[in-house]
């Protein structure tokens, strides 16, 4: 039988049966759905993942990746007969190697774990999002994280050098290289990282792995519009190239709520203007030259204050400011919630459009924007008015939210820009991506597990 069978591959301390044992694995960030599963399995080594997925493979049974359950889009749920396959006991860093700037860690380890990995050889690691001390590397590729630092370093995507993979059939491919050059045939790694556990379960990477930054200036600034953010961006990379690290748009009603709700987290500065930039700029030899350029950027009328974070300790508050600000929203009801992405040069046109769009087709509404901008990626999320029956709010919600995500797409953008597709974007991909693109995914899941067995029904 299959479940003896897997706990026999795992042992005793790998598997969890007991209803109240598996709850934290089937229940999801947000509390918007359930899963189910037969069992839940966390192998410690590749060979047992392989195993396990041999045994699922062979007895016809869905199999479903999970790493720290942090994911927006419900891809790490099972359903009812499936396995669930937990990868946190997966957690070694296998190797370091400062001189190849480059280190090995299992699909298990915790984001913030690889990043203290590089820390302690005097590294860096640059993928970095709100929910590092519990997402798994092995998540953050399979959904191909994006986060703070994609500006200056690129999505979780670009970190990789090298992968280990077991295929539906339980195979396992070991194309964990740390080499920089390789043009030999496809790059089948690249198939692996966004895919969400569809058609291969990640068991380690090669990473790489970044100089340190000299010095960080971190900085919040007020500007009158999503437009003036876009300029300030630009005539900040103008003069300082790729050290402009972090550069995130904030609405001022996101720092209203923070202070309303999460007073840990809030911050002391004057919350009254319409948005704000959080920015991390790297500035070796200290902050003078960026803070005569702020001041150059007020004068111009660009810019109304800025806030230059005197130390770590404030920096660290501004950006824990930024990190509560999902959190910070829970509070106020229900919300539709959007992670968009349009080329940065078109933020502006996205915000105003679809401003006026919430207004006709949800009067009330309140727009709690944050986001990457230099990315081109807004988290816009629309609040229940005040005194609205939450539920109701949701289940009407769908029209607006294909407006908006119609607008996205229109402006040449995505209507995932980083949380991937999962459970509920699966008619969102059948809409912008129909005709040879789905195609072609749906050819790419077929050959790679013709049975359906690895993460079944998401995505596609
Ligand atoms: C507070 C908060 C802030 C966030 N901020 C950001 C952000 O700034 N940027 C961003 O991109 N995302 C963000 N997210 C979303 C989430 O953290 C990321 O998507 C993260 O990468 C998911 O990692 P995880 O280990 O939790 O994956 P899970 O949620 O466990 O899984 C996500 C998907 O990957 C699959 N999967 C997991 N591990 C493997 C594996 N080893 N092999 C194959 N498939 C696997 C699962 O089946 C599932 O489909 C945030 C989430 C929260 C809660």
């Amino acid at each position: 039988m299959l479940i003896d069978t897997l706990k026999d591959i795992v042992g005793p301390q790998g598997w969890k049966q007991d209803a109240a044992d598996m709850e934290p694995f089937l229940s999801e960030w947000r509390g918007r759905a359930r899963g189910e599963a037969l069992l839940v399995v966390a192998p410690q080594s590749t060979e047992e993942v392989a195993a396990v997925v041999k045994a699922c493979a062979e007895a016809g049974v869905g199999i479903v990746p999970q790493g720290g359950n942090t994911g927006l889009c419900g891809g790490a749920l099972p359903s009812a007969g499936q396995v669930l396959l937990s990868m946190s006991r997966m957690n070694r860093v296998r190797q370091v190697d400062p001189n190849d700037y480059s280190i090995t860690v299992e699909a298990g380890c915790i984001l913030a774990d690889v990043q203290n990995a590089a820390a302690a050889h005097a590294r860096f690691f640059p993928l970095s999002l709100g929910a590092e001390g519990t997402c798994q590397i092995g998540g953050n590729l399979s959904t191909n994280a994006g986060g703070i630092n994609v500006l200056r370093y690129g999505t979780a995507r670009q970190q990789v050098l090298g992968l280990e993979v077991v295929l539906a059939d339980g195979t396992v491919w070991d194309g964990l290289r740390t080499v920089r050059k390789d043009t030999a045939g496809y790059d089948l790694k690249q198939l692996f990282m966004g895919s969400e556990g569809t058609l291969g379960v990640i068991t380690a990477a090669a990473l790489r792995l970044w100089p340190q930054p000299a010095e960080l200036t971190t900085m919040l600034a007020a500007v009158e519009s999503p437009q003036h953010a876009v300029e300030l961006l630009a005539q900040l990379r103008g003069k300082f190239g790729d050290t402009v690290q972090a550069f995130e748009l904030i609405s001022g009603l996101c720092l209203q709520l923070v202070d309303r709700h999460v007073p840990d987290a809030s911050i002391r500065v004057d919350s009254a203007h319409p948005w704000y930039v959080l920015t991390d700029v790297e500035t070796p030899g200290g902050a003078q030259r960026i803070e005569e350029a702020m001041m150059a950027e007020i004068e111009s009328g660009r810019l109304l204050d800025v806030v230059v974070a005197k130390n770590a300790a404030e920096a660290g508050s501004f950006w824990r400011m930024r990190h509560a600000l999902s959190e910070a929203q829970n509070p106020e009801g229900s919300a539709l919630k959007h992670d968009i992405s349009v080329p940065t040069g078109r933020i502006a046109e996205f915000v105003d459009k679809s401003a006026e769009l919430v207004e006709t087709m949800a009067p009330g509404a309140r727009v709690v924007a944050f986001g990457h901008v230099g990315d081109g990626n807004l988290h816009y999320d629309v609040l229940q008015p005040r005194d609205a029956d939450g539920t109701a709010f949701l289940q009407d919600g769908e029209a607006l939210t294909t407006a908006l995500y119609d607008l996205a797409v229109a402006l040449g953008g995505s209507f995932s820009a980083e949380h991937g597709v999962g459970l509920y974007k699966r008619r969102h991909l059948e809409r912008y991506r129909a005709g040879i693109e789905i195609e072609l995914m749906k050819a790419l899941k077929q050959t790679l597990d013709p049975h359906g067995v690895l993460n079944p029904g998401k995505v596609i």
